[in-house]
């Protein structure tokens, strides 16, 4: 750890300046957003979750909420390196590299929040019975309207110019 961060030498919004802290990467298995799914497989995924639900109501309390594709098992919250993109704020739509034209991978995913009331299964172990503000907020980074900006990398090469997107 630097005892002294590096600052930013031009701050648009403060926002934007993470607060000091550790960090503590995790590698977990994610998944592809549902609505880039193919129909059949979408339509599985439904099928499951009523199926799970109806299984939630017929159990009663105990059981607590049935584990959902979209919340639960695709992408989680929080920062990422890698993975897949959510487009739960737009319809998805084309990241292709300007210069070369390929289909482009996420690079970064900045996140305000590292759970919240509908990631619960994200939600830290030591963390159960801590509220959501401030503690899924650990880097205070607010990312427009409290989303997340994705920065797509090209897989054919890097120098080419990233690009970004808000969700
Ligand atoms: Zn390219």
């Amino acid at each position: 750890m630097l005892g002294t961060p590096p600052l930013p030498q031009l701050v648009g919004s403060d926002s934007y300046v993470p607060e000091t802290c550790v960090l503590h990467p995790e590698q977990v298995r994610t998944y592809p957003f549902a609505g880039v799914l193919p129909e059949e497989l979408c339509a599985r995924l439904d099928a499951w979750e009523e199926a799970r639900e109806a299984e939630a109501e017929r159990v009663g309390d105990d059981a607590g909420e049935p584990v959902g594709y979209q919340y639960d098992l695709s992408i989680p919250p929080g920062w990422r390196v890698g993975g897949f993109a959510s487009w739960h704020r737009t319809d998805p739509y084309p990241m292709d590299c300007p210069t070369c034209k390929v289909p482009m991978d996420l690079l970064l995913t900045i996140d305000g929040s590292e759970w919240d009331g509908g990631s619960g299964s994200w939600k830290p172990l030591e963390e159960r019975d801590l509220a959501p503000h401030p503690f899924a907020m650990p880097t205070k980074v607010v990312v427009g309207r409290h989303g997340e900006l994705n920065v797509f990398v090209c897989p054919a090469d890097p120098g080419h110019p990233h690009l970004w997107g808000l969700q």
